[in-house]
């Protein structure tokens, strides 16, 4: 599409903002990277507070409206660990998923979700919209799949039988938690904004 209109996405990750521009690849929206100076101290208490947080740093640094995302993954058996503490959860990825499935152990109920929070800011850091996806599965007990980030790998999406790690990259965009989030963010935009 010609023309897109162009908004800040609040992240210092090139990977990240790649996916949002996939998900919103047939919207008239594309989504730039903040300024370098972009680093959000991330100190709130829920997904929603920490989207808010960086959605007013980037828009405040550049003076134009910006969006933003938090995410992680809430386990029932563990009280919703890791939560917001989903990428400080352990050192590495893998140990991170090591303790998952060590906490985890026998444990009979395995129900999971993917939460991505999103906030949508005007130039003055005030809040347009905010939006919630979740994406329902359950913790596997072992890996599996070799696509995505972060726990993809046991992370078993509930009507597919497949992690998203063994998902294409267009069907995890299809399922996942960021892109309900999104498609609920561009559907304000076109109503609202454009
Ligand atoms: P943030 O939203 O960039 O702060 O991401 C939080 C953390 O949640 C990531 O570092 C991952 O560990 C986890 N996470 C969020 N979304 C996904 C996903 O789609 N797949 C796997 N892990 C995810």
């Amino acid at each position: 599409m010609e023309n897109k209109v162009k908004i800040i996405f609040a992240t210092g990750n090139p990977h990240k903002l790649q996916e949002i521009n996939d998900i919103s690849k047939d919207s008239c929206v594309e989504f730039v990277l903040p300024p370098e100076n972009f680093d959000p101290k991330e100190d709130g208490v829920t997904f929603a507070q920490n989207s808010y947080i960086k959605a007013k740093e980037a828009a405040m640094l550049s003076g134009a409206i910006a969006l933003a995302d938090d995410s992680g993954l809430c386990i029932d058996a563990l009280n919703g660990e890791p939560g917001i503490y989903s990428a400080r959860y352990a050192e590495t990825a893998e140990l991170r998923i090591k303790k998952v499935l060590d906490k985890l152990a026998d444990e009979s109920n395995r129900k999971a979700k993917f939460v991505c929070a999103m906030t949508l800011v005007d130039e003055t850091g005030k809040i347009l919209t905010q939006e919630i996806g979740e994406c329902h599965g359950k913790i596997t007990r072992f890996p599996s799949g070799v696509n995505g980030f972060g726990y993809d790998p046991i992370f078993e999406v509930d009507g597919y039988g497949v992690t998203m790690a063994d998902m294409s990259e267009e069907l995890k965009n299809t399922v996942s938690h960021r892109s309900i989030a999104l498609n609920k963010i561009l559907s304000y935009i076109n109503t609202y904004l454009v």
